[in-house]
């Protein structure tokens, strides 16, 4: 019982995104270490300890084999944790589907629609690898334009069919890729995530128009 409750903290310190990373490798190697440890003693519990009778084995090997499976599913899940699984096709088809009246239509969001292909080509490459069309973000940040005319957007989000771990991160260049866990609603109720990196710096000329839609 006590072993249960143990169990149930050390993989709730795991998930937390509060405790460290170095934290979690520790408890993820204890909580192995600790189940290979009581599987192996009720196999020999089993088979090399003299005395038992047939019955007191068969519990123990019970108990060995339901450890096991126990142990094995904690393993399936760790591992799918640790790696981003996007439904390729799904999200290509998403963005295929997605008019341009889904995209914001203000002047800083239009301006990075424009420009940001041609002035990211790896990160566009990369998105693209995910069935994400670069040229239509889920949720873009623009801070103010500066005395240069540069415009830099400090998050840009996007939407990706699929499972993805809360501490994914990927870099291209100065770009930093991460898994976001603030957006508005994305109304979609099937699995996916909002990806998000940041930053981008693209030029930006003011509008001529007198009414900017921000
Ligand atoms: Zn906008």
């Amino acid at each position: 019982m006590w072993l249960d409750l143990l169990f149930q903290g050390c993989m709730d310190a795991v998930q937390s995104e509060q405790v460290s990373r170095t934290i979690r490798i520790l408890c993820t190697a204890l909580i192995s270490f600790v189940f290979l440890i009581a599987i192996s003693s009720l196999f020999l519990l089993v088979f090399v300890i003299e005395g038992q009778g047939l019955f007191r084995r068969g519990i123990f090997l019970n108990c060995a084999c339901r450890l096991l499976a126990v142990f094995e599913g904690y393993r399936e899940e760790k591992e799918k944790e640790a790696v981003m699984k996007p439904d390729i096709e799904k999200t290509r088809n998403y963005y295929r589907n997605l008019g341009p009246e889904n995209i914001c239509d203000c002047a800083y969001c239009q301006n990075y629609c424009a420009r940001v292909k041609t002035a990211y080509p790896e990160v566009a490459r990369y998105l693209d690898s995910l069935g994400v069309d670069i040229e239509k973000p889920f949720e873009t940040s623009p801070l103010e334009p500066d005395e240069n005319g540069y415009l830099e957007y400090c998050v840009c989000q996007y939407i990706v069919f699929g499972s993805c771990p809360k501490d994914f991160t990927h870099r291209i260049g100065d770009v930093t890729f991460g898994r976001s866990d603030c957006h508005p609603n994305t109304g979609i109720d099937e699995e996916h995530f909002v990806l998000d990196f940041y930053p981008i710096r693209l030029p930006f000329e003011e509008p001529e128009s007198e009414d900017i839609d921000l």
